[in-house]
């Protein structure tokens, strides 16, 4: 926990927060501070700062916030993400909110098994739990947006010309395409396939919408570190 993140409601008129959960147990047992230390903190969706420790008890810490300045820069991508088996799934969900994504799509391809889908990982509550992991990690406050399409074809078809618009598109495909660029300034729209990868008829249909396929070099990746590669390259 790089960073002590909090809801809105949970501050107080006086900019005082008082915790008795796992931020408070990690506060006392883990960073080991006492009354007088301050942290990094900040609010979802809003500013970071510092928290100064006002009072520690064995059940409780109570902070007082002083919160000025933003969150670090999002990184210009929607991610578009073949849904990975549930482990995996939950860990790529960290690594993309730590590494800035802001804007997610988990969607259906032919070689994502359908049971995925009714894994208990996929709930609300458990998806916020990976993104809130994957904020403190690396001290940001903005929440992505994820979203579901559990169907390809409709979901290319119709939603994707908009959705990835004045954007450059490129789906990660290995095989003899060109090399996946550095260090682009602009705005990306990325597609990540599953573990099997993806099947020809999605990457034609890929190509229809105006994504170009490129390639990570020989090594097949995992999804979670095809992810952190391919975003660390071209941002
Ligand atoms: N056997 C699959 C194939 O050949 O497509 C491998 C799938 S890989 C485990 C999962 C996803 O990570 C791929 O669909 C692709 O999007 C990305 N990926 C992994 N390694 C890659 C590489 N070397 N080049 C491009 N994309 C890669």
């Amino acid at each position: 926990m790089n960073l002590l993140l909090l809801t809105p409601q949970e501050i107080d008129e006086q900019g005082c927060v008082q915790l008795t959960d796992r931020r408070h147990q990690h506060i006392q047992q883990v960073h080991r501070l006492n009354k007088g230390d301050t942290l990094q903190a900040g609010v979802i969706n809003g500013l970071c700062g510092e928290a100064e420790i006002l009072e520690q008890q064995p059940h409780l810490t109570r902070l007082k916030l002083n919160l000025y300045r933003q969150p670090p820069a999002p990184l210009p991508v929607t991610l578009l993400l073949a849904l990975p088996r549930p482990r995996m799934l939950a860990r790529s969900l960290e690594h993309l909110t730590a590494l800035g994504v802001k804007k997610l799509v988990l969607m259906h391809t032919n070689r994502v098994e359908k049971s995925f889908w009714q894994s208990p990982e996929l709930k609300p509550e458990k998806i916020h739990q990976h993104l809130i992991l994957g904020l403190e990690q690396a001290k940001d406050t903005q929440l992505p947006e994820v979203h579901f399409k559990k169907r390809f074809k409709p979901f290319v078809e119709d939603e994707l010309t908009s959705l990835a618009a004045n954007s450059l598109k490129l789906v990660a495909h290995p095989g003899n395409y060109p090399s996946c660029p550095r260090n682009i300034n602009q705005q990306l729209t990325l597609a990540i396939g599953p573990e099997g990868g993806f099947i020809d008829y999605e990457i034609e249909l890929l190509k229809a919408q105006g994504f170009q396929a490129v390639q990570l070099g020989e090594r097949i990746l995992r999804v979670e570190t095809a992810v952190t590669a391919l975003l660390a390259r071209l941002f």
